[in-house]
């Protein structure tokens, strides 16, 4: 089912989702399966599966460093296959610009249609490790804007080099990134907003945001995507801190704000069990406001361990 008419079915009432990013290759479906079920009892509709673009590895020979490109992770799309077969879920596969050419995607969306896969996050991706900049791969979208319209034009049976008429093929929900603060690369709010708009404009059907810590910036970003005339439902994205590095890291890489409270909290902390457990009140306080405004979703990224997570979505939901 279409996340868009998970949100319609719902009829008003907030949906708990979450997203995971799958372990370094190597391990099993286990350890994701370990963190998952816990979480299955609030009822998910969708889980979103990220994709980490290709790396750099140095391998030394004859004395010197040989550059290969490798992958760090599994194939999302596997995965969600995965996971939507052994909970009876929808599961979002994230799909890249970076790393991937055009044809590579279509591959991809197709491998998604054969598996009965209806929702796809299109995004940019970042750069690599050890570029400043986002470089467009060869033969692949400088925007998610770009990606957008590909996965549009292939729910309509046009495929990159060919249409195909009278195929049926299952259409797409697809999910774009929204910046409450603004994307670090944007010259402005508005600018980063008209760019929104050009997402939504090329096929997009909802958005999911950021993670912010101040709810105040969930809901003037709204007030301002609907006033640019972006209608489609925009779901707030949570993310409990979990350790003190966050205090630094989240603001440097994610270029956002942490409120003073939060930073004072943390700062008290004697260890990062303690620092744990601040974010996950912080993240039920955020919920708790999100969900009496009326939001459609309330979506929390679980980076390893999802053990906060289920304490935020007991209290919650
Ligand atoms: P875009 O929408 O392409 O925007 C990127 C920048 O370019 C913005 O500053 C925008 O204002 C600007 N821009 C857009 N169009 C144009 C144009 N035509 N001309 C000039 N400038 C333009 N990353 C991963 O690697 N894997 C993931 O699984 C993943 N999941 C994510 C999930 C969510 C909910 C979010 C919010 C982010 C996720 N990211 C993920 C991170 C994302 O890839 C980065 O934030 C990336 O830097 C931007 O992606 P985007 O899709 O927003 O890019």
């Amino acid at each position: 089912m279409k996340i868009t008419d998970h949100i319609k079915a719902a009829q008003g009432k907030t949906l708990f989702s979450f997203e995971i990013v799958p372990p370094v290759k190597g391990k099993n479906i286990q350890e994701l399966y370990d963190n998952i079920d816990p979480l299955m009892e609030y009822k998910p509709p969708f889980i979103d599966v990220t994709t980490s673009r290709e790396e750099f590895v140095y391998i030394k020979k004859d004395g010197l460093l040989d550059k290969k490109l490798t992958r760090m992770r599994p194939g999302t799309v596997g995965i969600c296959a995965s996971i939507a077969h052994k909970y009876g879920v929808d599961t979002v596969p994230h799909v890249l610009c970076g790393g991937f050419t055009k044809e590579e995607t279509e591959y991809l969306l197709v491998d998604c249609q054969y598996l009965g896969i209806e929702n796809v996050m299109a995004l940019r991706g970042d750069a690599m490790a050890g570029q400043r900049y986002f470089e467009a791969t060869a033969g692949g979208h400088a925007y998610a804007s770009g990606l957008v319209s590909q996965i549009h034009q292939l729910s309509q049976g046009k495929y990159l080099h060919e249409t195909v008429e009278g195929i049926p093929t299952n259409s797409f929900c697809i999910g774009v990134a929204g910046y409450p603060e603004k994307h670090l690369e944007a010259p402005s709010m508005q600018q980063d907003l008209k760019r929104l708009k050009e997402k939504v404009d090329a096929g997009a059907h909802y958005v999911v945001t950021q993670m912010f810590f101040d709810n105040q910036k969930y809901f003037e970003f709204v007030s301002a995507a609907r006033e640019m005339g972006i209608e489609v439902p925009i779901i707030p994205g949570i993310k409990p801190i979990a350790v003190e590095k966050h205090l630094q890291l989240l603001p440097q890489v994610f270029s956002l704000d942490l409120p003073q409270d939060l930073i004072d909290a943390v700062s008290d902390c004697s260890d990062n069990k303690a620092v744990r457990q601040v974010g996950i009140e912080w993240a039920i306080a955020q919920s708790k406001e999100l969900l009496a405004a009326g939001v459609p979703v309330l979506h929390y990224y679980s980076m390893g361990k999802s053990s906060n997570i289920e304490a935020i979505a007991k209290e919650v939901f």
